[in-house]
């Protein structure tokens, strides 16, 4: 399907016009951030995405794809972005296409290049949602971040840049903005233990965020055998179209799996191969999967770790 049979709509979203009719709102967003131009791509009606771009998280801002999803009553945030600047950035783009309020920020896990815009939503209005596991992730993780983007950007973060969830997911919940369901689903371990998806019911859009990585190598801070569990069960959603986490804003349905399957059936059969054999760790870094390698971006940056994640978690099995 072409983008413009989708409909697809490039949106540059100037925001600083806008600032005198959203001063009054709780959630209004800085001059600052406003004051510069916020891209988002409308991939189906109402289904707004900022795409990120393929970096290393902290090394470069604006990492992860986020965006959010406009209903009658109010409009659902999809993860935040990996500063407060960002999420600002985040709410610009939203008064450029509504005035209705923001009611949830829907955090689909902890990584930092999701959840640290979290602040910029803050209000009594707004439900943070996030996976049952999210909230010990984030105790666990957060000073991590907090000092990492100190250690990059030179700011120092107080705890309040966490913000939790208060709306826990296990299972499936589901979420009305308004003449709009979303159907939040809560999933076993997979990219890492607290990942939620995201249906759109109305336009069969279905945000995976990182449960699917497309051009740029899948991080594994989880399970590569639940992974493949999860990506099976989701590839029986009869999704017209799916947001990634990392690539571009929106992909085919199940075609856009492929690939992903590929390099974590690969990684997993060869590194339990390397586990009858030779069975060091520091070997299988440098030989176990390579034949992936021209096939995604940031491979020399993050595959030594995965097969680390993955001979942990094969090291043992029956
Ligand atoms: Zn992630």
């Amino acid at each position: 399907m072409t983008e413009t049979t989708l409909g697809t709509a490039a949106r540059y979203v100037a925001c600083l016009p806008l600032l005198m009719l959203y001063t009054t709102s709780a959630t209004t967003a800085s001059d600052a951030a406003c004051a510069q131009v916020v891209e988002v791509t409308e991939v189906a009606h109402g289904v707004y995405v900022r795409q990120g771009i393929q970096a290393v998280v902290f090394e470069q801002e604006r990492v992860a794809n986020v965006g959010f999803i406009v209903g009658e009553r109010c409009v659902a945030v999809i993860d935040t972005g990996g500063s407060y600047q960002e999420g600002e950035e985040l709410m610009c783009a939203i008064r450029q296409v509504t005035d209705v309020p923001v009611c949830h920020v829907i955090n689909t896990h902890v990584h930092p290049d999701h959840i640290l815009g979290n602040l910029a939503f803050k209000d009594d209005e707004v439900s943070y949602v996030g996976h049952v596991n999210l909230e010990r992730a984030m105790a666990l993780l957060g000073n991590t971040y907090l000092s990492r983007a100190k250690k990059h950007r030179g700011k120092t973060l107080g705890p309040e840049y966490i913000v939790m969830p208060d709306r826990r997911v296990r299972g499936r919940i589901e979420l009305d903005l308004g003449n709009r369901k979303l159907l939040i689903t809560a999933h076993p371990k997979a990219h890492t233990n607290n990942d939620l998806s995201v249906l759109d019911e109305k336009t069969k859009t279905l945000w995976l965020s990182d449960l699917l990585f497309v051009d740029h190598i899948p991080v594994i801070a989880g399970s590569a055998k639940g992974w493949l569990a999860v990506l099976d069960d989701l590839t029986q959603v009869p999704a017209k179209r799916v947001v990634p986490g990392h690539g571009p804003v929106q992909a085919d349905w199940p075609h856009a799996a492929k690939d992903i399957r590929r390099y974590l059936s690969t990684l997993r059969a060869e590194t339990r191969a390397w586990l009858t054999g030779d069975g060091e760790l520091q070997g299988a870094q440098e030989q176990v999967a390579y034949s992936e390698r021209h096939r995604w971006k940031l491979f020399d940056r993050y595959h030594k770790r995965n097969v680390i994640s993955v001979y942990t978690e094969l090291e043992w099995e029956d």
